[in-house]
């Protein structure tokens, strides 16, 4: 789960990480009154989206007047703002925040993730940050600094240090900085993120260090021990799609595609789609319905696939172990009345109950097109599409 900037300035300021004054507004108003209230006599206005490239996109602006704050605000209210990072459609904007703004004389970039081969929290950083990081890692990667943490001791002092000096801090800095990355360290693993990254950390002309952005993302799967995490959740950001999905516990992703895919487990689901654009195809979706699915379950996956009007076929495709053939088949059925389908729908079956689950489809009477194999399938779906694929990205 995504956050805010704002938010996640508050949770890592509270860790230890020096970040800017600055206040959340609601109105182009309320915008221009923080600035007021903040004084000083420059402020940057930042957009808050779940989405990083807000600076080239125009979502952030150095304001020179509490006016100027008021007007370019108003600019940002109620927009879809489009960034590289989001898709077609970009991020609604709601909230915007207002800053001291810093005067920069140098931008570091800072990330802690999970390194799944080490299995430890390792940190990222260079002496070049800002916004062209991403291509930075493309021209010169051996800029970037990586350096692992052993869980069982933490980000050590001396660790923290080393980093420091490797990015060519001086003085008071290297102090600053191993502040900041041991609160980062912290914040990463008590509050159970999966990412934190700071992007830019600036020094400034008076040599300190401030964390002019920040970004943190959490594991799902521990928000039930997070309830304070959990709260900052902002539906207004998430894919329609996807989060309604989330309630009726589907494991659902928005695609581009126009082949909706009800599968049971995530590898066969990956490989399904694979399946579908080795033939040709493009998915609308990644669906998981877990295992045990009730044919009321498999109704309600119908229902969330078929919400996306870019659907021109559904691929149910079942491995059943745990699942049963016979309940998916049921579902399926009851989809097909319930819902009044009037698309094609590709079905293969196997495992558990198969030959009763195949029995329920002949016999339902409806055009369901059975597959025995997952080529099958996908060669059936791509074939009884009634129209060629519409790709909603450019
Ligand atoms: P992002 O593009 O979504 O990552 O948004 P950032 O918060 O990183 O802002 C984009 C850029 O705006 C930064 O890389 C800075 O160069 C610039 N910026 C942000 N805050 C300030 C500030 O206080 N002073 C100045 N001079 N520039 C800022
Ligand atoms: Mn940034």
């Amino acid at each position: 789960m995504d956050i805010h900037e704002y938010q996640a300035k508050e949770i890592l300021a509270r860790f230890g990480v020096p970040v800017p004054r600055g206040g959340l507004a609601y109105s182009p108003e309320q915008a221009g009154y923080r600035a007021r209230e903040l004084g000083g006599s420059a402020w940057v206005v930042k957009a808050q989206i779940h989405s990083g490239g807000r600076g080239a996109a125009g979502g952030v602006k150095l304001c020179k007047t509490p006016d100027e704050v008021h007007a370019f605000a108003a600019t940002l209210f109620g927009k879809q703002l489009v960034t590289k990072q989001t898709d077609a459609n970009g991020k609604g904007v709601y909230r915007v925040w207002v800053e001291g703004a810093s005067d920069i004389a140098q931008e570091l970039y800072l990330g802690f993730v999970l390194d799944r081969k080490s299995e430890r929290i390792m940190i990222v950083a260079s002496a070049h940050g800002g916004m062209e990081i991403e291509d930075l890692a493309d021209s010169d990667p051996n800029s970037l600094r990586r350096m692992t943490i052993d869980p069982a001791v933490g980000l050590s002092e001396f660790q923290a240090r080393e980093l420091a000096f490797q990015l060519g801090l001086q003085g008071g800095q290297v102090a600053q900085m191993v502040t900041t990355l041991r609160a980062c360290y912290r914040a990463y693993r008590d509050l159970d993120a999966v990412m934190v990254e700071i992007n830019p950390l600036v020094i400034t002309h008076s040599g300190d260090l401030v964390a002019l952005d920040a970004k943190m993302s959490f594991d799902t799967n521990a928000l039930f021990r997070q309830s304070q995490i959990a709260e900052l959740r902002d539906r207004s950001q998430e894919d329609p799609r996807e989060s309604t999905a989330g309630d009726h516990g589907l494991s659902y992703v928005g695609l581009d595609g126009d082949i909706g895919c009800i599968i049971n487990g995530a590898g066969l689901a990956m490989a399904t789609m694979d399946m579908i654009k080795l033939a040709g195809g493009e998915p609308a979706n990644f669906l998981d319905i877990g295992g045990g699915a009730s044919p009321e379950r498999v109704v309600r996956a119908f229902r969330t696939v078929l919400a996306d009007g870019n659907v021109s076929v559904i691929l149910v495709n079942i491995f059943a172990g745990i699942n049963r053939c016979d309940w998916v088949a049921q579902g399926v059925v009851q989809a097909y009345k319930e819902v009044g389908l009037t698309i094609p729908v590709v079905v293969r079956l196997a495992g558990t109950n198969v030959e009763e689950g195949k029995a329920i489809i002949d016999s339902s009477g409806l055009p369901l097109i059975s597959a025995d194999t997952l080529a099958e399938a996908a060669a059936a779906a791509v074939a009884s599409r009634p129209k060629p694929a519409t790709h909603k990205a450019a």
